[in-house]
């Protein structure tokens, strides 16, 4: 149930940053997390407070080519990425005396950059999964099949299988199938009928026809490839959740024995699957889309092998195209980035390369960034922080006349056992299994992948690990875990401009209080308030108070509804529920916690704003960004995060606190009436 992990920002993280520099950096560059030049003080801050914050930061900072969004967080992930570029670049060209860390990084940056190596293998480097694909000779190959082929990044072919905490026991984990096999975003992509989406279907179809074409077919043949793929992705679409319903995890909790789901899908022959994928023993595996296996078994009714061989050809092709040779490289850029998002160049190789390692051998890469960037001071100053906000929370709740005793006594426990992981973990994973190749970069791709999946599937069975990251200690982001009940703090969004030790507390509580506000409240929003304090699915709400907070939740999907996302496109407010109410919890826990700390301190006012300005402007600027049309379209569909605009505008107009601050009047753009106010926590 992946699905439980709420991140603050950055939904996607392997299409980030860019640069003008080239060069890497023996330090992270500073800039500070209150700047008065970012603001735009032409604007009135009651009529439109992110663009008074942010209009001077969005003239500075215009998107790079390479680029599909561009953000405060952006350019500090950018800076971790040119700094750990010295130090991948330093343990490539490394001849001698490199310990075990260091070679398994060096090498694997080393082979990605090694373009003419690259270049040269071309489709030889997944000729081996082409050859198993052609090999098939009946229907019953497929399980074998998608059990042996590994896709990048731990992926799977045709659906999503690996493990999960089981959602009525946290403790422990079993085997989950997830839905998955499709090439487009999601799922809605094969179903709208608008004219975008229907030119996105057509587009779509171009890109397989190339991809068929690169794989050596003739244009005639590729084109009746790519609309096999195309049909029979959309029989897989049609079957699958739709985000939000994927959303409510009640729909994804569908436990069930081999036997039932041998009677759910029957034309796949799973005890073969799991045989060959290497699992371990299991009594219990919860299929998180019912729908979507059914579907899965009658298209392999309806669909003749040779389809199948076509779809597998396909996804493989696709999945590895990123790391092939530069034609297929140029193809999937040219869709997935260039047209489906609006970047206009592609990244540096580097920089491609850098975020590869990152990803792939996180664990080890992350020992060597904290060692450079993240002190024991900074921990406890963080920690320090977190501990204001619990304590603002649970005040927070004492306060709620809306909620029973009951219900109030439940939170407060949940919010007890919240566990609090800073920096990075405690142990770090040990990837000495692997074979990293200097020269081939496709295979250290899928021996990684491997590698990820197998870590997933040999946890079946065994004690859930506490201490266990699933972002690396680089990255500039944060998360809730629901059936971990922990929040997640790496040791990358904790740097300036977002955390500031040089600034003073109002900024800091203003943007990365108002972060760990946000996540300690997705505990507590529609979907994370459903799991107890042991991240069990089971409730510990009384009916009424469910009833009144759904009530509240609906004022800010109401709320969020109204708002247009690009053209003639809405947020979904549904989809972004979870985050809307996390981003206006959070601020109101900050600013309780930051009054509450400096309440004896006198802060006085700075570059002309007051001390309570001087937070809001802190939390506008987390956010500061430039968003391209394209971008922000496929992030209305698929990302549960709100534009950036309204991240900060859509919680400050909830906030009298923050009118206050400005002297805005009822009638302003910035203060809405008292009547229409959401207030969830
Ligand atoms: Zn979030």
């Amino acid at each position: 149930m992946t699905r439980s992990i709420a991140c603050f920002g950055f939904a996607v993280l392997l299409v980030l940053p860019a640069a003008s520099q080239t060069s890497s950096e023996a330090t992270l560059p500073y800039s500070p997390s209150l700047d008065v030049t970012s603001m735009d003080k032409t604007i009135d801050s009651c009529v439109d407070f992110y663009t008074y914050s942010c209009g001077g930061w969005q003239k500075q900072n215009p998107i790079p080519a390479d680029q599909t969004s561009w953000s405060v967080y952006a350019k500090l992930y950018q800076d971790n990425l040119r700094f750990l570029r010295g130090i991948l670049e330093e343990a490539a060209a490394a001849k001698t005396g490199r310990n075990k860390v260091t070679q398994e990084i060096g090498d694997f940056y080393g082979a990605c950059m090694n373009e003419t190596a690259v270049n040269q293998r071309g489709v030889g480097a997944i000729q081996s999964q082409l050859d198993a694909i052609a090999a098939m000779k009946s229907i019953r190959d497929i399980a074998p099949l998608t059990a042996h082929v590994t896709l990048p990044f731990g992926q799977t072919l045709l659906f999503g299988a690996g493990s999960a905490q089981d959602p009525d026991n946290s403790e422990q984990v079993i085997a989950d199938l997830d839905q998955g096999g499709l090439g487009l975003p999601d799922r809605d992509y094969y179903t709208k009928e608008d004219a975008k989406s229907k030119e996105i279907r057509a587009r779509y179809l171009q890109h397989a026809q190339a991809v068929f074409q690169l794989l050596g077919d003739t244009p005639e043949a590729a084109k009746k490839n790519a609309d096999t793929v195309m049909r029979m992705e959309t029989a897989l679409a049609k079957a699958s959740w739709t985000r939000v319903e994927q959303r409510n995890p009640y729909n994804l909790k569908n436990k069930m024995k081999m036997s039932d789901l041998e009677g759910l899908a029957p034309n796949f022959d799973w005890t073969t699957y799991y045989r060959e994928a290497r699992y371990p023993n299991f009594e219990i595996v919860n299929v998180e889309s019912p729908k979507f296996y059914k579907q899965v078994s009658d298209s392999l009714t309806t669909e003749p092998l040779e389809n199948w061989k076509t779809y597998f050809r396909f996804h493989v092709a696709d999945s590895y195209s990123a790391f092939l040779s530069k034609p297929f490289a140029d193809e999937n850029f040219n869709f997935y980035r260039a047209y489906l998002r609006g970047a206009k160049a592609q990244q540096p190789r580097w920089r491609q390369c850098v975020q590869h390692t990152d990803f792939n051998l996180s664990e080890a890469l992350g020992q060597a960034y904290v060692a450079k960037v993240f002190s024991p001071e900074l921990k406890a100053a963080a920690l320090d922080m977190v501990d204001r906000i619990e304590e603002a929370m649970r005040e927070r709740i004492g306060q709620l006349d809306w909620m029973s005793p009951q219900t109030k006594q439940q939170a407060v426990v949940k919010l007890e056992a919240i566990r609090n992981k800073i920096g990075y973990p405690d142990r770090w994973r040990d990837y000495s299994s692997i074979e990293i190749s200097p020269t081939d970069f496709a295979g250290n791709m899928e021996r990684t992948g491997a590698f990820e999946l197998h870590r997933q599937i040999n946890k079946i069975g065994l004690p859930v690990d506490h201490g266990e990251w699933m972002i690396s200690a680089a990255t500039v982001d944060a998360y809730y875990n629901a059936q971990m009940n922990d929040i997640n703090f790496p040791a990358g969004v904790l740097q300036p401009p977002i955390y500031d030790r040089k600034m003073d507390d109002a900024p800091n509580y203003g943007d990365t209080g108002g972060t760990i506000g946000h996540e300690l409240t997705h505990g507590f929003d529609d979907e994370g308030s459903q799991f107890d304090a042991r991240g069990n699915l089971k409730d510990w709400w009384t009916k009424e108070d469910r009833e009144k907070f759904d009530a509240r939740t609906k004022c800010v999907d109401d709320q969020y509804s109204s708002y247009v996302a690009v053209d003639d496109v809405h947020v979904n407010g549904k989809l972004t529920l979870g985050e809307n109410v996390a981003d206006l919890g959070g601020e109101i826990l900050a600013f309780m916690a930051w009054q509450s700390k400096t309440k004896d301190m006198n802060p006085q006012p700075v570059d002309g704003l007051t001390p309570e300005q001087r937070f809001f402007v802190g939390f506008a600027q987390w956010d500061c960004a430039n968003e391209r049309p394209d971008d922000l379209r496929v992030r209305a569909a698929t990302d549960p995060h709100s534009p950036a605009k309204y991240r900060i505008n859509g919680v400050l107009v909830n906030m009298p606190e923050f009118a206050k601050a400005f002297g805005c009047k009822a009638g302003q753009p910035m203060v809405r009436p008292a009547a229409q106010v959401c207030k969830v926590w």
